[in-house]
């Protein structure tokens, strides 16, 4: 844990632009926000993107659209790419202090290490024979045509100790690992040295991040030192899992943000209150005002089992955010174009997904082709004549009333017709709702078996 005083809380998230960004990820961004805005600290926007193959523009532009889609912002945004000049000077100072040194294996010569020492029944760390190598015999290497790949030499006297705001007390026994390549022989950067150096220079208090960077952890804590400053607090939280056992679950081909935005149709205030709280000892509840997901962010409610996404759950939740929403919050989409706020009441609580709305408006606009059973037309026929010409909000107790002393008819008999007839479905929102919306001349048509 960090020595001194308390230090200003600032938190990053940092995804590769290598593609779009995904729940799992997403996740990353949501808790570091949500523990940043908690604590009044500073949310910064990192783009790891020292990869110049696989990083592209597209998908750092796709980053930023993804996460002001969910309400995350971010107070500072910052590259890899335009900081290496202080990652080269990180690596001198490793240099110079004995931590950075070249290492001129091939591939090939590593991976047939690694076969013998298996072989051998040992562990395959790499076996820093390069440290032995003088200056006389790196220069023959490097007239061969060589290229150093550097090492940063562990510490393997002690184990790397830190307290884990959410797995407690962890251990990582650098003995076991292999001197991490920090600098590949191009002089392009991996990951740790990068990284470090920016949590470093950021003044990041807390590296929240997935436990797949446990190990990680247990590197960059000896980097930080060996760099002079003291290393943040971490939290590694468990990873998603789908349900049926996939790192996290695959929906409508994939669960990128983009993909749940567009294809599953799922509110932005859905997601956010699914990773808000996935993997916690909280239930999962929907909320429009992420106030409370803020408020109540606490690292000891994490569970240490992985959390698992389900894309039911997720549906069910959309559901409840969606009649959660008033009409003001959704007057202003496209699909509710001429749509008033009386038929967002009669229409949400049937909505599962905001799409939806479409198959409603439909119903109330026509035309619609409607469903009457040959035993019904004749009471059909009867309700069509007795449906007044002015259709309110009483109409449809009135009418069924009206009905019912009629025919007789009652219950299912009486009710399950009309909606048939009226809306072409067997299911959906209140008729007494709806009637006043699809009005009277298009409902008598309707109840006459014509298209309306
Ligand atoms: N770019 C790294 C990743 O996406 C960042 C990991 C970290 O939070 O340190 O895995």
């Amino acid at each position: 844990m960090s020595g001194g005083g308390k230090r200003p809380v600032r938190v990053r998230f940092a995804p590769s632009p290598t593609g779009y960004l995904h729940l799992g990820n997403a996740r990353a961004a949501v808790l570091n926000w949500l523990f940043a805005r908690k604590e009044g600290g500073h949310f910064l926007l990192r783009i790891d993107d020292t990869d110049r193959e696989r990083c592209e523009e597209r998908y750092v532009e796709a980053i930023r659209r993804d996460l002001a889609w969910l309400g995350i912002d971010w107070d500072e945004e910052a590259r890899q790419s335009a900081r290496l000049e202080r990652y080269r000077a990180a690596a001198e100072t490793l240099k110079a202090a004995g931590r950075l040194y070249p290492c001129y294996e091939t591939p090939e010569e590593l991976a047939l290490k690694r076969r013998m020492q298996r072989a051998r029944g040992l562990p395959p760390v790499y076996d820093r024979a390069a440290l032995a190598l003088d200056a006389a015999a790196r220069a023959r290497l490097e007239a061969e045509g060589r290229r150093p790949h550097w090492r940063f030499r562990l510490d393997t006297d002690a184990r790397v100790v830190w307290e884990d705001r959410i797995r407690g007390r962890q251990e990582v026994d650098p003995a076991s690992l292999s001197d991490p390549v920090l600098i590949r022989a191009d002089g392009s950067f991996l990951y740790l040295l990068p990284s470090t150096v920016d949590d470093i220079d950021f003044g990041i208090s807390h590296v929240i991040r997935g436990e797949d960077h446990v190990t990680n952890t247990g590197e960059q804590i000896q980097i930080f030192t060996a760099l002079g400053a003291t290393p943040p607090q971490f939290a590694h939280y468990p990873l998603l899992r789908a349900k049926d056992g996939g790192k996290y679950s695959k929906r409508a081909g994939s669960s990128s943000l983009a993909a749940l935005r567009e294809e599953a149709d799922l509110e932005p205030e859905t997601v956010l209150s699914f990773l808000a709280r996935l993997g916690t000892a909280d239930p999962i509840e929907p909320v429009l005002d992420p106030a409370p997901l803020i408020a109540g962010f606490d690292f000891a409610r994490f569970s240490r089992a992985g959390a698992s996404v389900d894309a039911d759950a997720l549906d069910q939740l959309n559901a409840r955010v969606l009649h959660l929403m008033d009409y003001e919050r959704v007057k202003e989409r496209p699909l509710m174009a001429g749509l008033g706020a009386d038929f967002w009441v009669a229409v949400r609580p049937n909505l599962t997904h905001f799409g939806e709305v479409a198959i409603w408006r439909r119903v109330i606009e026509g035309p619609i082709e409607p469903l009457i059973e040959e035993d019904d037309r004749g009471f059909c026929a009867t309700a069509a004549g007795l449906l007044p010409g002015a259709i309110d909000a009483g109409t449809w107790k009135s009418w069924t009333t009206a009905l019912k002393d009629a025919t007789g008819r009652k219950g299912r008999a009486l009710y399950r017709p009309l909606r048939r007839a009226l809306t072409g479905r067997e299911e959906g929102p209140e008729m007494a709702a709806l009637l006043p919306l699809i009005g009277a001349a298009r409902a008598r048509k309707r109840l006459l078996g014509e298209s309306a």
